[in-house]
């Protein structure tokens, strides 16, 4: 038998064990869930080489091809990370924890939550199927997260979360130059505190904030001026028709 036929029939064997077992790619939740939300379009051109980020799950150790075409440094830098930390990571570096709580500030995981509320409605054919993987994720993560918590604790680096909340703790001192309800204010708020944590945590995470961010922040500190003219305009013109003649 030729080493290729050898190696061919160990890998045949071992995804036999693995599917056996309950694991493997096809098994994996993990995986799953990632499979049905990214990988190379076959519909694209071939890759160059450089631009193919390989990595493994962490749960079942499958590995994993990601295509970067197309990516700006910010991002690849982004995918680089995501793909080398584990949830360990995140218990015992300070910098995997700090960019586990920035994913959370990130425009995309908005859309991320959209697409799981959209898969689980009745209507959805595959609603069932997606319903039940999430579950399957759910009770894994939840197992690795009990494990880990009980040997490092739950919140091994809480500045980083501290940091957060001082941020959105913090009272803009526009907001009392504002009459009572400014229609949209809210949203540009959050929107600032969002690029505000981002920012803070980019340094943490890269050592400087991301070109994006920062463009982020200037736009949405522009449009709260702007809000603020209008609301002091719109003031000004109430007073102007109530004023005695
Ligand atoms: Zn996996």
């Amino acid at each position: 038998m030729s080493p290729r036929t050898n190696l061919k029939s160990l890998g045949a064997a071992l995804t036999r064990l693995e599917a056996a077992s309950g694991m493997g790619r096809k098994n994996c939740p993990v995986c799953r869930w990632y499979q049905r939300r990214s990988g190379p379009d076959p519909k694209n051109p071939e890759p160059y080489p450089g631009d193919l980020l390989t990595s493994k799950c962490e749960f079942c150790h499958s590995e994993y091809t990601t295509d970067l075409t197309g990516k700006s440094e910010e991002e690849r830098e982004e995918i680089r990370l995501e793909n080398s930390i584990t949830l360990k990571d995140e218990y015992t570096d300070s910098r995997a924890s700090a960019y586990r709580l920035w994913t959370w500030f990130q425009p995309w995981q908005k859309q991320i939550w959209k697409k799981l509320e959209e898969d689980q409605k009745p209507t959805d054919p595959n609603a069932r199927a997606s319903q039940k993987l999430c579950s399957e994720l759910e009770s894994l993560m939840k197992r690795r997260h009990k494990r880990l918590q009980a040997k490092y604790g739950e919140d091994p680096f809480p500045e980083h979360g501290r940091l957060a909340r001082a941020i959105a703790d913090a009272e803009p001192g526009r907001r009392k130059k504002m009459s009572f309800y400014v229609e949209g204010y809210r949203d540009l708020e959050w929107e600032e505190t969002r690029c505000l944590i981002s920012a803070q945590l980019e340094k943490i995470i890269w050592g400087e904030v991301w070109a994006r961010t920062a463009a982020a922040l200037e736009k949405v500190e522009r449009e709260i001026e702007e809000l603020i003219r209008a609301d002091e305009a719109k003031l000004m013109a109430t007073r102007v028709v109530f004023s005695p003649r």
